[in-house]
């Protein structure tokens, strides 16, 4: 692997638009929830949000049922007397 000098513009969610959001090193970072091990330049700021953003998916995937999923149960009935 060569060593090469990574600048904001390399980071994966640089926005020409709104510079001002990369700041700290940019690296290529491996994203813990992909299985294929893929990394990605990402500045120290953008890495953050991706972590945090990655740990939200690694909840909602190990969620178990909502709690709303016994209600269609619960002896409500739709028919109506006449
Ligand atoms: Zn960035």
């Amino acid at each position: 692997m060569t060593t090469q000098t990574l600048t904001h513009e390399d980071c994966l969610d640089h926005r020409p638009d709104r510079p001002g959001e990369c700041r700290g090193e940019v690296e290529y970072r491996l994203s813990p929830d992909r299985q294929d091990f893929k990394a990605f330049p990402r500045c120290e700021a953008h890495w953050e949000q991706r972590l945090e953003s990655a740990g939200r998916t690694l909840e909602l995937l190990s969620d178990t049922r909502p709690a709303w999923f016994d209600e269609g149960y619960a002896g409500e009935r739709w028919e109506e007397d006449e």
